[in-house]
């Protein structure tokens, strides 16, 4: 009688020690992945360039009078959003947001180049932009303070290519002041791709600027703001119309680049820029020569930073693929000059300080096409660089242990049939298999 039959319970194919050991590897993976890559031991530099020119340098970062909130509008009213204490909140003051005015004039916002719709907001005024469009206190919001410390190095971001953009000078193109921006409206046939299967057309380009003592970029890298920033707006491909994409994830796609005073004269910009005079007036439109659009842009389309946010004027939709170039453009002094000083907007006002403050990341990783530059040299462990958030980390650790305790579970449950069709018919046990089974 000392012969025992199999346990009425298969044994486990995961032994028990197995168990904390999958748990404990589970920790290790999560902790393993530096959140939002704050301990990046080198800064992905604006300084850093293999020619050594044109990207920004160290000096261009921060500076006292370039401290994020700074930059008041003359006559003392808060700039647009107030000030970009708002990056380290969680959520948007009502102090923060932008302002609309009364309804007025009947122009569409200037991102969407379509003129319609339009325009009960501007940068100064007493109404808020999201009484205007309730996406403005979305949590995804462009623009934002480019903390190079906090972006993460992504190698699947390849250098940009444009197609196309080097236009005639015929057919001309339109040169518009829409009281927000000067913008020109571009042709079918401006091609550009984020990646594989995300093709986009370029729309329309315009400009963000200030005065000749205050700055006006939109983006901010740590704090600074540029002179200006030009940014040319794209319509994905999957949509045939502006308003299509709105709010679309990757719908709108915007490059963007800081504008610099250098000594030297930018013959692509002046060919916008010598037709200014002609459209002082808000509402004022004329046709110009087509012109190298990618001459306005920088020449290394390799190094930028890219991440997901908003149209930076209302409606401010969500879902913007933004990419701003690590390299600047150069302008000379008297090309700044003359794009801070030209225009007018509504009410007689000189059109300036057309942009809005830095918006909170709220959880966003800026990511960066290029590694971190030598800008410290100690011989740090290099940090996980990756594209992958701690997320997506969790939810590939977790899959793969669903997986495996499904597959053992499964196991399992066959043994157990087995087991049970086995021990309903006895005679399929041999004496001799019970007693080895039991010894
Ligand atoms: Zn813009």
């Amino acid at each position: 009688m000392a012969a025992l039959g199999p346990s009425p319970w298969p044994p486990l194919l995961i032994p028990a020690p197995t168990v904390p050991l999958l748990l404990l590897l589970l920790l290790l993976l999560a902790s393993a992945h530096p959140q939002g890559l704050s301990g990046m031991p080198g800064e992905p530099s604006l300084g850093e360039s293999s020619s050594g020119e044109d990207v920004l340098g160290v000096e261009d970062l921060p500076s006292q009078e370039d401290a994020p909130g700074e930059a008041d509008p003359p006559g003392g009213e808060d700039p647009p959003g107030g000030n970009s204490e708002a990056q380290k909140e969680d959520s948007l003051k009502l102090e923060d947001l932008p302002t609309v005015e009364p309804p007025e004039d009947s122009q569409g916002p200037h991102e969407d180049g379509k003129g319609g719709g339009h325009s009960l907001w501007s940068y100064r005024g007493t109404l808020l932009w999201p009484q205007v469009s309730p996406a403005c206190a979305g949590r995804f919001q462009s623009p934002v303070d480019i903390r190079l410390e906090l972006t993460s190095f992504c190698r699947a971001l390849q250098p940009l290519e444009l197609l196309g953009y080097e236009l005639q000078s015929l057919p001309e193109l339109s040169l518009f002041n829409n009281g927000h921006t000067v913008q020109l409206t571009l042709p079918p046939g401006l091609k550009m791709a984020l990646g594989p299967g995300q093709e986009y057309r370029a729309l329309q380009l315009h400009l963000h600027w200030g005065t000749s003592d205050r700055p006006g970029s939109e983006h901010t890298v740590n704090g600074h703001r540029f002179p200006a920033e030009i940014h040319v707006v794209h319509l994905s491909t999957a949509f045939s119309e502006f308003h299509e994409a709105l709010g679309r994830p990757g719908g709108l796609a915007v490059l963007a680049a800081f504008l610099q005073e250098s000594p030297e004269e930018n013959s692509a910009y002046e060919q916008l820029l010598s037709h200014l005079e002609e459209i002082s007036e808000e509402g004022a439109k004329i046709e110009i020569p087509g012109l190298d659009v990618s001459a306005l842009l920088p020449s290394d389309l390799s190094r930028y930073y890219r991440y997901e946010g908003s149209l930076t004027t209302p409606p401010c939709s969500q879902g913007v693929i933004w990419t701003v170039f690590n390299q600047t453009v150069k302008l000379s002094a008297k090309q700044l000059h003359t794009l801070f000083v030209s225009l007018w907007g509504p009410h007689d006002s000189r059109l300036q300080l057309n942009f809005r403050a830095a918006q909170p990341l709220n959880g966003r990783v800026i990511e960066a096409s290029f590694p971190a530059a030598g800008v410290d040299s100690s011989p740090e462990p290099v940090p996980m660089n990756s594209c992958l958030a701690a997320g997506d980390i969790l939810a590939l650790v977790f899959g793969i242990l669903f997986a495996a305790t499904c597959v053992a579970l499964l196991i399992q449950l066959w043994r157990q049939h087995r087991y049970r069709s086995e021990t309903k018919d006895g005679a399929s046990y041999s004496p001799a298999e019970m007693t080895e089974t039991g010894a």
